[in-house]
């Protein structure tokens, strides 16, 4: 296994994320779509963590089961809005205990409403990276949001707490996005910052038009309009999908030739947009 800031260190990772599946038969899809993205050799899969609460424990056996039974490196997503400091403490010993060195230290949208906010002993990722920082023993990622946090006031301020973040962890992964400038121009101003900490971008192919412009609303990214015509154009299922591949491998493939550290691929627990990528930009391994 590997601390994913010293895969980073030495070289492109290219990675992808899985949420915890709610029922049998989706636990099934997700073993297979490991399975079947396994022999491309990812330097880490990451898996989500449900803000809610029912899939949390999930989140823990899904990141387990990979470091026991596969030869990936995983990683666990993190959200303390709604947690107490006792409870981070102790899923961070757990995690140790089941050999995880990498966790993606994030804020989550737990509602932050009277009653909700008396267990609550934290508010923003920072105060999370400072705790899983201190634990010690594990590279620590946080979110980035090319588009601004839907909760920023402004820009300056964003990058700002981003920036802060970024100076105790070892990486950042961005929020999905369609154009490669919004990633850049990120870059460029947390380099203002004087902040250099690799920033990967996080990819999410279209495969299906409403459910990604439902997430891209929440997530504040912008759908353009131009990817929003050619899959208004598609005439079948297939059809959107060989559109969607299309324009997230011309993203990926601007984004590789602007340096970017990596590539991370929100998969959906599915492979097979992820392979076409793969295979259209040569990453297969040989
Ligand atoms: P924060 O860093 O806390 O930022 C949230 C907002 O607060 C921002 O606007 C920030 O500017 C502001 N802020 C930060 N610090 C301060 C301060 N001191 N004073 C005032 N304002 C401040 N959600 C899940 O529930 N589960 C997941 O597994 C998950 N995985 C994700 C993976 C990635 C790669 C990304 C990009 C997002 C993920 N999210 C996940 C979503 C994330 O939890 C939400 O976007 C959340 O609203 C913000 O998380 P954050 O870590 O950026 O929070």
């Amino acid at each position: 296994m590997a601390r994913i800031g010293d895969l980073l260190a030495r070289d492109r990772t290219f990675s992808f994320e899985f949420f915890p599946p709610k029922t049998d038969g989706a636990q099934l899809t997700l073993g297979r779509t490991i399975a079947e993205l396994e022999p491309l050799g990812p330097s880490f899969v990451s898996v989500t963590y449900g803000a809610g609460g029912s899939t949390r424990d999930r989140t823990h056996d899904i990141v387990a089961w990979v470091r026991r039974e596969t030869t990936i490196t995983p990683m666990a997503h993190l959200t303390c809005q709604g947690h107490t400091r006792a409870e981070i403490v102790q899923i961070l010993d757990n995690y140790r205990a089941a050999g995880i060195e990498n966790i993606l230290a994030l804020g989550g949208d737990a509602p932050l409403a009277d009653d909700a906010a008396g267990s609550s002993d934290y508010r923003y990722a920072a105060e999370l990276v400072a705790d899983v920082a201190a634990a010690e023993g594990f590279s620590i990622g946080v979110a980035a949001h090319p588009e601004i946090h839907p909760r920023s006031p402004d820009r300056a301020a964003d990058r700002q707490r981003l920036a802060e973040k970024l100076e105790v962890a070892d990486f950042a992964i961005t929020q999905f996005f369609f154009e490669a400038d919004h990633y850049l121009r990120l870059v460029d101003e947390l380099a203002a910052l004087g902040c250099t900490k690799p920033v990967v971008p996080g990819i999410m192919p279209v495969t299906n038009t409403g459910q990604v412009q439902r997430m891209a609303s929440l997530s504040g990214a912008a759908f353009p309009t131009w990817l929003a015509d050619r899959l208004l154009a598609a005439s079948s299922p297939e059809d959107v999908r060989h559109v969607g591949v299309a324009a997230a491998t011309d993203l990926c493939a601007e984004l590789l030739d602007a340096g970017a550290p990596g590539l991370h691929f929100y998969t959906l627990n599915r492979s097979t947009a992820t392979r076409q990528i793969y295979e259209n930009l040569g990453l297969n391994p040989t």
